[in-house]
């Protein structure tokens, strides 16, 4: 019996009522960013309707609303991420610039010639141009996990790049391109072993499995509120508290200061010296309606459901003639990566379109991992809660009709 009712949910997204080309909306591009549900979209219009002023600097009643509502979201993803104090929350425009954060701050001041940077071979484009930048500019050496033909990562290869020189373990919880689990925690353990700072990229696992940094012990854990159901343009940056603190400012401005005078400025502590100037306020408060969202299906019961909806389609995908499954690990989360002999990826994203079904098809941000498999880009369905049964079966469906109808030879 499904954890919850799915009919029921999809009452909450008013985009899933949208026809494409006549047909009902099938949502198939989750890894790229989610639907909002009604209470998402509402509470962003509560906020300008009722709440709108900017926060902390003015003594009124406005200001007081919408800094309680701002300081109320960052509450809702500490609970949600595990951590242990909201100081360690810091609100950014999304996984890029959380990423590119922590590069450009604590990088720019640890990282130095003949240090070792540590990342996979599944990472997004996000989570190697940071680090290739700062390699760029410091005379350190990038270093990548490899992985095996199912998608996942070599955890003795990876033991092996582990020495005295890597100062930092950045990787992904999830793939986007292929749906791989990578074991976090173990890599987390490995990396502090051997006195490595690490970074994970929650970007495609919070949607989908309960994150606890806490128990996961990383230094940072980054995520963006698109693709957990928030609004576009606030994302997360987790990180230690004593660990923020100790690490210099990125943009100067408003807000981060304690004291200014022309020759000296004081900063806050974190979470505030990483939120100089105004911030997204209504949208970090739409991040928390979606957490709140979120926290009441209960991510368990997300995970669950979507497990068995990802294992049928798993099942049926491979009777289809033609297709190369990519990304086979026994651990997967949401994504099914393929690609159909005879016909180029986008001509399968145009054919689904058609069907009103949206995939992505391209090499998702995520070129190396594809390369690692021989292909440039695949078509790349990926789920969510509010996905069904029939979704996949019209999704197999069309894929058998456009094999068998416009078969080349
Ligand atoms: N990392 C991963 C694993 C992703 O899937 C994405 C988004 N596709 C990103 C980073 C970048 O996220 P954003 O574009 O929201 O900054």
């Amino acid at each position: 019996k499904p954890p919850f009712d799915v009919n029921l949910v999809r009452r909450d997204f008013p985009i899933l009522r949208e026809t494409v080309n006549g047909r009902p909306l099938v949502w198939f591009d989750n890894a790229a960013t989610t639907q909002k549900p009604q209470s998402v979209i509402d509470r962003v219009a509560y906020f300008y309707e009722h709440e709108n002023s900017n926060i902390h600097r003015a003594a009124h009643e406005l200001a007081a609303r919408a800094t309680d509502a701002y300081e109320g979201a960052r509450e809702k993803v500490r609970a949600f991420l595990h951590a242990r104090s909201v100081n360690e929350i810091v609100f950014v425009r999304g996984t890029t610039e959380a990423i590119n954060l922590v590069a450009k701050t604590w990088g720019k001041a640890n990282i130095r010639e003949g240090d070792e940077i540590v990342i996979s071979w599944l990472e997004h484009h996000a989570n190697i141009v940071p680090w290739q930048q700062l390699c760029a500019v410091t005379g350190a050496k990038l270093r990548v996990i490899p992985v095996d033909e199912d998608g996942q990562v070599l955890l003795d290869e990876y033991a092996k790049l582990l020495g005295p020189r890597t100062k930092l373990v950045s990787f992904t919880q999830v793939s986007n391109a292929l749906g791989t689990v990578t074991p976090a925690k173990q890599m987390v353990a490995m990396a502090r072993s051997a006195g490595a700072k690490v970074l994970v990229d929650g970007a495609q696992s919070v949607s989908h499995m309960r994150v606890d940094v806490t128990d996961l012990d990383c230094d940072w854990l980054v995520f963006s509120g698109h693709k957990l159901f928030g609004p576009t343009g606030i994302g997360v940056l987790y990180g230690k508290e004593t660990l923020l603190n100790e690490t210099p400012p990125w943009q100067g401005g408003g807000n981060m200061i304690k004291d200014v005078t022309f020759e000296h400025t004081q900063y806050h502590d974190a979470p505030g010296r990483f939120e100089a100037g105004t911030g997204n306020i209504a949208d970090a408060v739409g991040l928390g309606a979606a957490i709140d969202y979120v926290t009441r299906l209960g991510i368990e019961n997300i995970g669950a459901y979507e497990h068995q909806l990802l294992a049928y389609a798993t099942r049926v995908i491979k009777d289809v003639p033609g297709i190369r499954l990519i990304g086979t690990a026994k651990d997967k989360a949401s994504v099914l990566s393929f690609t159909l002999k005879g016909f180029q990826t986008e001509e399968v994203g145009a054919a689904l379109n058609k069907e009103g079904i949206a995939v992505r098809s391209g090499h998702h941000c995520a070129q190396p991992i594809l390369r690692r498999f021989g292909v440039e880009g695949t078509v790349r369905p990926s789920l969510a809660f509010y996905n069904t049964c029939a979704e996949v079966d019209l999704l197999i469906a069309t894929l058998h009709r456009l094999t068998s109808g416009q078969r080349r030879v």
